[in-house]
C-alpha cells in the first residue's frame, strides 16, 4: 500500500484485525517503504528499512496496539510532550488514560502546559511528533520483514487524506485504470506535508518527494512495467484506491478507520481472489454493502453510502483538478492517462 505522509501507512502494516475477524492475522514487512522487484512473473517486494519512524499523536492502544508495545523501550522520540515523572505524552494517549488530560506537562517547545492549555488550543507534542525505533521492537513483525528474497505481491492499494469526493475502496477496471489512479491520488494538506491546510495536494503514487525524474515518465514506467510483466505472461495484481477520511457534515470522519479498515482490506482479498463481484461505478468497482464484513461494527447502509457515493458536481471539480496536474506534467505524459480520465468523464456524464 502506497499512502502519502501522515496518511496511515504504519497504522495499515501493523493492523489488528477487529471482532469478526477471528483466525486473521496481519504482520508487518516494512510500514514506509517497498522495494519491488519482478521475478518469475511476479512482483516481489522487500522492505530495505530498519525500523520504523512514525507519526506519535494519534496513536494509542485503541487505534494501534502494536505500535504503542513497539514504543516499551529503546525509543527516540522527537517533539512530544515530557511527563513530570519523564515519560512521553502526546495528543491521544488520554484515550489509554481514562479520557484524562495529565494536570501538567512540558510541552514540545518546553513550556508547561496544563489541561487549560488544550483548551486554549495548544498541543503538547507537535502534529508531527515522531518515534523512531528498531522493527524488531514490533510485536507482529513478519519474519520475513528482513528477507532479500522479498514477498510477492497481490494487490496494490494507493490511497490519501480526502475529506470528499474519493470513495472508501474502489478497484481499478485495468491495470492502466489503477495507474491512472496511482497517478491522480492527494492528500488535503496537515501539519507533516508543506503548504496551506485543507488544500489537496497531488502525491502521484506517494513518490512525489522521492522520485528524482520527471513525474511523467514515472507513469510511463508503471505502464511499461505492466506491459512486459504481461508479456511476460504473469498475472498483474490487481489495484485499488482507498479512501479512509471522508467526513460528515458535523466534521467527522464517517468511517472508523484503523482496524476497521481489515473490512475493506478482507474485501480487497475476496476481490483479488474472486470470491465478490463488486459494482461498477464510474471510478473502477466498488463493494456492495453486503459484500463486506459487518461483524462486530454497526456501521448502516447510510453511512456506507456516505462514504462510498460518487457526487457528479464533486467529480466535475476534481477532473478539472486531474487535467491541472497533467498540465503541469505535461512533458512525457503518456496518452493512456488522459484516454482513461476522458473514459471516467464519460461514465460520469452518463450517471446523470
Ligand atoms: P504514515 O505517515 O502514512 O505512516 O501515517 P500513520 O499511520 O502514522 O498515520 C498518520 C495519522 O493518521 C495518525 O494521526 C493516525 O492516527 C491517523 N490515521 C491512520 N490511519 C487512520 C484511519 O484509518 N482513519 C483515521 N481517521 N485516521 C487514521
Ligand atoms: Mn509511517
Amino acid at each position: 500500500a502506497a499512502f502519502p505522509s501522515a496518511c496511515g501507512k504504519t497504522n495499515f502494516s501493523m493492523l489488528v484485525p477487529p471482532a469478526g475477524f477471528e483466525g486473521w492475522k496481519v504482520t508487518t514487512i516494512g510500514d514506509d517503504i517497498a522495494w519491488i522487484k519482478p521475478r518469475d512473473g511476479k512482483l516481489f517486494a522487500i522492505n530495505p528499512e530498519a525500523g520504523y519512524f512514525g507519526v506519535a499523536p494519534g496513536t494509542n492502544m485503541q487505534t494501534n496496539p502494536n505500535c504503542m508495545l513497539s514504543l516499551n523501550e529503546n525509543v527516540i522520540f522527537t517533539n512530544v510532550a515530557l511527563t513530570d515523572d519523564g515519560d512521553v505524552w502526546w495528543e491521544g494517549m488520554e484515550k489509554d488514560q481514562g479520557n484524562q488530560l495529565p494536570a501538567h506537562l512540558i510541552d514540545w517547545q518546553g513550556k508547561d502546559w496544563t489541561p487549560e492549555s488544550a483548551k486554549a488550543g495548544q498541543k503538547a507534542a507537535h502534529p508531527n511528533a515522531r518515534f523512531t525505533v528498531a522493527a524488531t521492537n514490533n510485536p507482529a513483525l513478519d519474519p520475513a520483514w528482513d528477507d532479500p528474497a522479498g514477498v510477492p505481491i497481490d494487490a496494490f492499494i494507493f490511497g490519501g487524506r480526502r475529506s470528499t469526493t474519493v470513495p472508501l475502496v474502489t478497484e481499478a477496471r485495468s491495470w492502466t485504470e489503477g495507474v491512472y489512479m496511482a497517478a491522480t491520488m492527494g492528500s488535503e494538506t496537515t501539519a507533516a506535508a508543506f503548504g496551506a491546510q485543507g488544500v489537496v495536494r497531488r502525491d502521484p503514487f506517494a513518490m512525489l518527494p522521492f522520485c528524482g525524474y520527471n513525474m511523467a515518465d514515472y507513469f510511463g514506467h508503471w505502464l511499461k512495467m505492466g506491459e512486459q510483466l504481461k508479456a511476460a505472461g504473469a498475472q498483474l495484481p490487481a489495484v485499488y484506491c482507498v479512501n479512509w477520511f471522508r467526513k460528515g457534515a458535523d466534521g467527522k470522519f464517517v468511517w472508523p478507520g484503523y482496524g476497521e479498515n481489515m473490512r475493506v482490506l478482507k474485501w480487497i482479498i475476496d476481490r483479488a481472489e474472486n470470491r465478490v463481484a463488486g459494482q461498477a461505478t464510474m471510478f473502477g468497482v466498488a463493494p456492495a454493502y453486503g459484500e463486506i464484513n459487518w461483524t462486530g461494527l454497526a456501521f448502516s447502509p447510510e453511512q456506507f453510502a456516505s462514504v462510498t457515493s460518487i457526487d457528479a458536481a464533486d467529480w466535475k471539480a476534481e477532473f478539472a483538478l486531474h487535467d491541472e496536474l497533467f498540465t503541469q506534467l505535461a512533458q512525457g505524459l503518456p496518452a493512456q492517462m488522459n484516454q482513461t480520465k476522458e473514459a471516467m468523464q464519460q461514465r460520469l456524464a452518463a450517471m446523470a
